[in-house]
């Protein structure tokens, strides 16, 4: 797991852990056991596609349940882990909110006075 969002501004936008239902990939708007390649890597660690995301994807973040799958990835260009990770507030912020998530703190975070 990588985490470019800091401790305490993640804490402060998304004070409540995503729930395992909301992870998802923005660009695609897939959960996890919607993904042929998590469901097939879990499989063969005997784990599940959301334990696997959360240990496994290196884009996955854990204030934002967010990740890029794959296929995504490559498709938005293959960018850095700081640019993707710094998109996910925008996508709970304006498209798919969190549970309890802090609108005036998101608010903040966009205009970089957070
Ligand atoms: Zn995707």
């Amino acid at each position: 797991m990588n985490n470019t969002i800091k401790f305490k501004e993640g804490k402060a936008m998304f004070p409540v852990a995503p729930q395992d239902r909301q992870l998802e990939c923005p660009y695609c708007g897939k959960h996890p056991d919607q993904i042929e390649e998590y469901l097939e890597a879990s499989k063969e660690e005997n784990s599940t596609p959301i334990e696997y995301v959360k240990l496994n994807e290196n884009t996955y973040c854990q204030y934002t349940g967010c990740f890029v799958c794959t296929t995504c990835y490559v498709n938005i260009g293959s960018p850095t882990l700081d640019k993707i990770h710094s998109a996910f507030p925008y996508f709970r912020m304006d498209v798919e909110p969190l549970d309890g998530q802090n609108s005036e703190a998101l608010v903040k975070y966009r205009l970089g006075e957070l």
